[in-house]
């Protein structure tokens, strides 16, 4: 995935251009952009993991790309699930080492994964989590046996998947907003002698620590329940604003 950073180097010399640097976003989530003069810039992205296959999933969508969303749509409510059953152990005493070592046991097992954040949902707001038979029955077509996807199916898909995030976000934006900042700094940190490495290599790189507008307004204070419809919208109206021409 593309990773566009304005380039500060360029922006000090002449701070009526915006010259953007373009690199490719790692797992870690930063990226090394590089701007046409070869001012070169090292940007981490300030998000959870989840926050960012969300906008990915929603580029491959605009781009027509139905059945590649479908699996980055998928994979931003698995790590959603994900972060809201470590955010739930936190809060009930363990330690991260503790959670990281639980989840180690169900890495690679979806199935797994999904039954915990169940059982944590469904304590934490005191109401069952029910997924959409027909939604589940459909992505398993996509990602398994590989049924291409029509634009209407994706749309469906993407609502469904938006209207599921926006339940999750809301609980962790109310009752466990300290461990999802103690989740994203523990992650910054693991990462952290990854970046200091490429730092301390390049004399000429230059850190940058980036926001994205989060298409799920992942963070706002004032955050309500969100469209698919509307983060289409918006995410138009942005790339017309940010993105290099
Ligand atoms: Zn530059």
């Amino acid at each position: 995935m593309n990773h566009y950073s304005l380039c500060f180097e360029c922006l000090e010399s002449d701070p009526n251009t915006s010259v953007w640097a373009i690199g490719e976003l790692t797992n870690d989530l930063f990226a090394i952009c590089i701007c046409p003069k070869g001012h070169k810039t090292l940007s981490s992205l300030m998000h959870h993991t989840p926050d960012i296959l969300y906008m990915s999933a929603v580029q491959a969508f605009r781009k027509e790309c139905y059945s590649e969303s479908i699996l980055s749509f998928t994979a931003a409510f698995e790590r959603t699930c994900e972060l809201f059953f470590k955010a739930f152990g936190l809060k009930h005493g363990l330690t991260t080492e503790q959670i990281d070592e639980m989840w180690k046991e169900m890495k690679n097992q979806s199935e797994r994964q999904y039954g915990a954040f169940c059982l944590a949902y469904c304590v934490a707001t005191n109401s069952p989590w029910a997924a959409a038979p027909q939604q589940v029955e459909f992505r398993n077509k996509v990602v398994h046996k590989g049924y291409i996807a029509t634009k209407a199916e994706a749309e469906a898909y993407a609502e469904y998947i938006t209207d599921n995030l926006n339940k999750i976000i809301t609980v962790l934006n109310g009752d466990y907003e300290k461990e999802c900042r103690d989740i994203y700094f523990s992650c910054k940190k693991k990462i952290s002698p990854v970046i200091d490495k490429h730092m301390k290599g390049d004399p000429d790189l230059k850190f940058s620590a980036t926001g994205l507008p989060s298409l799920l307004r992942w963070n706002h204070r004032d955050r309500e329940h969100i469209r698919f419809r509307e983060v289409l919208q918006v995410a138009s109206r942005l790339e017309a604003k940010h993105l290099p021409k």
